[in-house]
C-alpha cells in the first residue's frame, strides 16, 4: 500500500535490515530492538493486522517464525513472538506484523 511504511521497506524505498524473504513473508531488525534478537516478521501482501490475517499468510508467518527463530540461534534457548492490534495493543504501524525477541531472558511481565 503507497505510503505504508513496511510496504515501503518490501519495496526496498526505505532501507531494512533483511534478515529473511520468502515468497509471502519479508523480515528485518527493528529500528529500536528491545533484545538483542528483535526481528519484525510481515507478510508481503498489506494487511491492517491480525484481525485481517488469512490462514495462508497464519502459516507462511508461522514458517518464518520457525526458519528465522533457528537462523538466529534462539530456537533452543527460547524466544517470544508479539503481534500488537489496534490502540489498546498500542499497534503503531498498521502493516499486520509479528515482533520475534530473543537472546537474553525476557521478562516475565507481558503488560
Ligand atoms: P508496533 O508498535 O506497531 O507493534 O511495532 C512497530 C515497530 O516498528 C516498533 O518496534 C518500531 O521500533 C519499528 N519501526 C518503526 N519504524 C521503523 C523503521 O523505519 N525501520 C525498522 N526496521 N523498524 C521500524
Ligand atoms: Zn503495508
Amino acid at each position: 500500500m503507497e505510503n505504508c511504511l513496511f510496504c515501503r521497506i518490501i519495496a526496498g524505498e526505505i532501507p531494512g535490515d533483511k534478515v529473511y524473504e520468502d515468497d509471502h513473508v519479508y523480515a528485518f531488525r527493528d529500528i529500536n530492538p528491545q533484545a538483542p534478537v528483535h526481528v519484525l516478521i510481515v507478510p508481503k501482501k498489506h494487511l491492517a493486522n491480525i484481525l485481517e490475517c488469512d490462514a495462508e499468510t497464519a502459516a507462511a508467518l508461522t514458517d518464518a517464525i520457525r526458519a528465522i527463530a533457528k537462523q538466529e540461534g534462539i530456537d533452543e534457548s527460547g524466544f517470544r513472538v508479539i503481534s500488537n492490534c489496534g490502540a489498546d495493543g498500542a499497534q503503531s504501524v498498521n502493516h499486520l506484523h509479528v515482533h520475534l525477541l530473543g537472546g537474553k531472558k525476557l521478562a516475565e511481565r507481558m503488560a
